[in-house]
């Protein structure tokens, strides 16, 4: 076993040793609820002086003490760093978000993107959070972007309350869009893909079409002229042509990915149900991903912090994205929050209002923007749990009572 230096003094040689590895291991467990991640130990260790060409050894040794501690209590893990912790270096607390990648000043443009089915929550502040930052310190743009291309899940008065909260927020400083006011623009895009041969309008049965994919086949419509799916497609948008769900329209991917779920996947489909703003001016709608990466190129979206939940969809857009020779946002995934005793879902809120559960979505037993504003707490108070939980992937259980202690804390 090598000394034990003093707080603050680094390791300079190349190989660290494994008490140290064990002192970070302990810390980064205690801080994500008893489970350590090799990734930010790896990042302190270079931190306390571990050259490039050490990185497989330390790994080893990392994953070694990471197995012994993940099967600790936090309490455990707590007792035996408090005799470790002199081999963490004391640097200087971070302040804010760490530095974003690829950021240049005045060209970082970030998104956030809600859809209208209710008002924005906790959930949602704690996603515009790091966007909304991340703009805001390289001086560039943010945008909410409302999702409303699907007229089945609209709550109209969403729009107004979205856009209120939003500028409460980030002090003005949003630009709100709302993609039902882009139709020609997935339109446009939407006829591009058919001209380069990516998409096609798929006219099958749904069940067939199903069992098809499933065998990693095409269907008859996948490799039709370009011609005659340009005719499908206006037959699409003609009210006396497809029925709906007659047609949807299709990226043409790769039919033997290994997963189902991306080969082929919809893009467009008709949907006649009358929409909040636009009525029944059209019957044709962009599916998330067609209309996202769509909005994505043409706002100059640089950086994207999101939801893990979105892995999946983003794969598909960057399909998208190579189809049109761009190049794809950095971006990132945040783990999710689950708050205990707080957690009510956009419907359950709207039918508890209408029903006079309760009394309007500022109600104080609600998780929104409006209730934790009418309450008393400022944007900042957000901000700095934003800024303290960073860009962690890990997932998170948070009561309410320990949530409002520490949102108390950061509000004064
Ligand atoms: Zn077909």
């Amino acid at each position: 076993m090598g000394s034990i230096p003093t707080p603050g003094v680094k390791i300079s040689t190349k190989m660290i040793n494994k008490k140290t590895i064990r002192a970070y291991v302990l810390k980064n467990a205690i801080e994500h609820n008893g489970k350590a991640t090799t990734g930010p130990v790896i990042n302190s260790l270079f931190k306390e002086g571990l050259k490039r060409t050490g990185i497989k050894n330390a790994m080893l040794k990392i994953n070694e003490v990471l197995k012994e501690i993940n099967k600790l209590s936090v309490e455990e893990q707590r007792k035996e760093f408090e005799k470790l912790q002199g081999l963490v270096g004391h640097r200087p607390e971070r302040k804010g978000l760490p530095p974003l990648p690829k950021a240049k000043k005045g060209k970082v443009v970030t998104r956030m993107s809600p859809s209208p089915s209710g008002a924005l929550t906790l959930g949602h502040i704690l996603t515009i959070g790091p966007n909304f930052l991340y703009s805001e310190k390289y001086k560039g743009k943010f945008y909410v972007r409302i999702e409303d291309t699907n007229p089945d899940n609209i709550y109209k008065p969403a729009y107004k309350m979205i856009e209120q909260e939003s500028k409460w927020l980030c002090d003005n400083k949003v630009k709100i869009v709302i993609q039902s006011e882009r139709m020609n623009l997935y339109y446009k895009y939407a006829e591009k893909l058919l001209n380069k041969q990516s998409a096609y309008v798929c006219d099958c049965d749904k069940e067939e079409f199903k069992k098809l994919l499933l065998e990693k086949k095409a269907c008859s419509c996948r490799n039709l002229s370009v011609k005659e799916n340009l005719k499908r497609w206006r037959k699409m948008l003609d009210k006396k042509g497809y029925k709906q769900g007659g047609a949807v329209l299709r990226f043409k991917s790769d039919l033997k990915h290994k997963n189902p779920a991306m080969r082929d996947f919809p893009l467009a489909r008709i949907n006649e149900t009358k929409h909040a703003l636009q009525g029944n001016k059209y019957r044709v709608w962009p599916l998330m991903n067609l209309a996202v990466p769509v909005d994505d190129i043409e706002m100059g979206i640089t950086h994207m912090i999101r939801g893990k939940e979105h892995r999946d969809n983003a794969e598909r857009q960057k399909m998208i994205y190579k189809v049109f020779g761009r190049k794809y946002p950095w971006d990132s995934y945040i783990g999710r929050i689950h708050f205990q005793g707080l957690a009510i879902s956009a419907s359950k809120m709207r039918q508890g209002i209408k029903l006079g559960k309760y009394k309007g979505w500022d109600d104080s037993r609600l998780p929104t923007a409006a209730s934790l504003k009418k309450k008393g707490y400022k944007p900042e108070a957000f901000w700095k749990f934003v800024e303290q939980r960073g860009l962690s992937e890990v997932d998170k259980v948070i009561n309410k009572k320990d949530f409002f202690e520490v949102l108390d804390r950061f509000n004064k």
